[in-house]
């Protein structure tokens, strides 16, 4: 009897052994909207094991963790980056001189902020594929990053928004590895959505409309037909893909919206009948208020873009967070995102700020930021704190409620049980 007693309590502090315990002055409820105080997270492995009131006390082998002075929520998501890159002045000449080694060195630093800031997941919407292989080194513990969820490149048609040929000389606009992205016809729209699925994407992302940051004149209108979009939907959807639709314009959004993209990224000249459209496809609009805001800006200073593109980010950037406000009002479902990469890697947080000022709540930015992220990229293991989840944890100095700029200061950062950053 003795013997079994011994046993049973070896097999106990076995399974006790490494667990963490975060004692949380304050966690966010992101489901139920609310901030509890005084509760205990517990982590075994790369898990959530249990969430209890109050600051449970340790076994032998425990971590404890004090964040009793902190705001402790889920780790963030942000569902509209480019890890790869980085705005600049010289970002076309770049295009033209960096192969994919070089792109694949400097996303590192970009990878590493955006954890650091908080970000535990992100959705990479379009590069030149080394977003694959970045997502592959950070799952291998490699290198220091966000989870990520990545197209690979992105899907454009000819002279449209990811056609990177726009604007060259004649003779290069045909080079190949220039304009892989681009594809024409339902034909080719279903090769490419299947060649995405080989290459080891984890969603498709088009461009439905023009865009600011290209080459080419007009920044809004349609790019895709109905019929290319429904057969790049329809094939996604045998590989368990879903796609994410680039749109300004309102003619580019009905098409992708009726054609079942699961979201609509930027929706800049959305209006009161297409975000009635969005409510009953159930697709979900990811902002993006700090690129508007951030292109705009960077256009006002001389020589940062060529005239085309600043022209453009000055007439569609400043419009984006007006229209966010509608959109949350009329009831759109918001998922967040900020096309980091469009600004500096590491800032997503301030989308918060720009979303509160538009008329939406911290705690539900923050929810748009966890469980809607969540919920749009499918993936129900990460988004909150809850027993079985994996554990994504962030804590900030003080309240995000009373003051949402307390969101750029993240203190701790744990990402699948292990922790990033603890200052
Ligand atoms: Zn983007």
């Amino acid at each position: 009897m003795k013997k079994l007693l011994l046993i049973a309590m070896l097999f106990a502090q076995a399974t006790f052994a490494q667990r963490t315990i975060l004692h949380c002055g304050k966690l966010i409820d992101v489901k139920q909207l609310q901030i509890q105080s005084e509760m205990s997270v517990i982590i075994d492995g790369n898990k959530i094991v249990d969430v209890q009131k109050g600051y449970v006390t340790a076994n032998t082998n425990d971590k404890i963790i004090d964040l009793k002075n902190k705001t402790v929520m889920p780790g963030l998501i942000d569902c509209h980056v480019h890890v790869e890159q980085e705005i600049s002045p010289n970002r076309l000449l770049k295009s033209l001189t960096q192969n994919e080694a070089d792109l694949a060195f400097e996303s590192l630093q970009y990878a590493r902020r955006t954890v650091m800031a908080g970000f535990t997941t992100v959705r990479d919407l379009g590069g030149s594929g080394v977003n694959i292989a970045l997502r592959n080194a950070i799952n291998k513990g490699l290198v220091v990053g966000p989870r990520i969820f990545t197209s690979g490149k992105a899907l454009s048609t000819t002279g449209g928004h990811g056609d990177a040929t726009n604007g060259l000389r004649a003779d290069l606009m045909h080079l190949h590895e220039l304009n892989a992205d681009v594809v024409n016809g339902v034909d080719e729209c279903r090769k490419a959505v299947r060649q995405r699925y080989k290459d080891g994407a984890d969603v498709i992302k088009i461009a439905a409309t023009g865009g600011v940051l290209s080459l080419e004149k007009d920044g809004s209108g349609a790019q895709f037909t109905e019929e290319e979009i429904v057969a790049i939907v329809s094939t996604a959807k045998d590989y368990g893909l879903k796609v994410a639709a680039h749109a300004h314009g309102v003619e580019g959004m009905k098409r992708a919206i009726i054609g079942g993209v699961a979201s609509i990224e930027h929706g800049t000249y959305m209006d009161e009948e297409t975000m009635q459209l969005m409510k009953s496809h159930g697709t979900y609009l990811v902002p993006t208020i700090i690129a508007g805001k951030s292109v705009a800006d960077s256009a006002t200073k001389p020589g940062f873009f060529p005239e085309v593109i600043a022209r453009k980010a000055l007439e569609v950037g400043p419009i984006i967070q007006n229209t966010f406000g509608k959109a949350y009002k009329a009831g759109v479902k918001i998922a967040f995102g900020t096309d980091a990469g469009v600004y500096n890697h590491g800032k997503n947080w301030m989308e918060f700020i720009y979303m509160t000022e538009a008329g939406m709540p911290a705690l539900e930015c923050i929810k748009a930021a966890t469980v809607n992220a969540a919920d749009l990229i499918g993936n129900n293991n990460i988004g909150s704190i809850e027993k079985g989840k994996l554990a994504d944890v962030i804590a900030v100095d003080g309240d995000p409620v009373k003051d949402i700029k307390v969101m750029g200061n993240v203190k701790f950062v744990m990402k699948a049980g292990a922790i990033i950053k603890n200052e």
